[in-house]
């Protein structure tokens, strides 16, 4: 019979992806892996752990065959039809909720563009429940994934089907818009590494240069923020002085950015 300890000395993945493969399999905490390491594992549950650690090896995301990935210590559901969030993309939750955390913000509206699994709008949501938070996406299968995170999670968040803005025409304006857009180039070859292979394309590329997204995102926000509103959007490692630029010549004030905990400038923003 097969044992935990075997599964692990057997496997060709990295030590911390065999054991949070086995942990989905077997519905385990890590805990139980090291106390019942020479316990006698279920033949199905080796066997489906072998299909998941095949698949694996062959490049798909750890995200999508566990079915989760952790941001902002809430589990959320992802799937093949949504980007995986990012550690990186806290910075723009952090900066969002930072902003709605200024006195004379009563009962603050707030936009997130591109929502895909929901991450960022229900993180704010569930960080500052007096917000009203409305997220769009143009995915039916992403806003489905969304809606069911934010039951999971007792959020309360408006989700709205579209491309970018169309779909909050008629609503009053927002205090904060963010968006994690498609920012990679279509010519970039990361598109084609690691991870990034198995994500919707559109969520990670715009098809051209990179910064579509994010024109048609900062455009649209000056008809869309109340006065002293504010719009942060994340980039690319290298977009960060192209994004200022266009905030800037799109009327923005305060422009600046915020870097990732790799250094990187990764978010910019402005208010009007
Ligand atoms: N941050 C992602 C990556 O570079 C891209 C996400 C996006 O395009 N919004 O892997």
């Amino acid at each position: 019979m097969e044992t935990v300890r075997g599964v692990l000395a057997g496997s060709q993945l990295p030590r911390l992806e065999t054991q949070m493969l086995l942990q989905h399999v077997l519905r385990v905490p890590r805990s139980w892996l090291i106390a019942h390491d020479t316990d006698p594992l279920d033949p199905q549950a080796v066997a489906r752990f072998q299909r998941l650690a095949g698949r694996r090896l062959r490049g798909e995301p750890m995200a999508y065959l566990v079915g989760q990935r952790e941001f902002m210590g809430h589990e959320f559901k992802v799937g093949p039809g949504v980007l995986i969030p990012r550690p990186e993309t806290e910075l723009l939750v952090e900066t969002a909720l930072r902003h709605l955390d200024k006195p004379g913000l009563d009962a603050p509206r707030v936009l997130d563009l591109g929502t895909g699994s929901g991450a960022v709008a229900i993180s704010i949501a569930l960080a500052c429940p007096r917000a009203r938070v409305v997220a769009t996406d143009v995915s039916v299968q992403a806003l489905a994934v969304a809606a069911d995170n934010a039951r999971n999670l007792g959020a309360e968040v408006e989700f709205l089907c579209g491309n970018w803005y169309e779909p909050i025409a008629g609503q009053p304006r927002f205090d904060v818009i963010v968006s994690n857009p498609p920012y990679i180039a279509a010519s970039d070859p990361h598109l084609e590494q690691g991870d990034l292979r198995f994500e919707p394309r559109g969520a990670l590329t715009d098809g051209g240069d990179g910064l579509g997204a994010l024109e048609i995102i900062t455009r649209g926000a000056t008809s869309r923020l109340r006065p002293g509103g504010v719009l942060w959007m994340e980039h690319g490692w290298d977009q960060a002085p192209a994004v200022r630029s266009l905030l800037q010549s799109t009327g923005f004030r305060q422009v600046g950015s915020s870097s990732d905990l790799a250094g990187i400038e990764r978010i910019t923003g402005g208010s009007l």
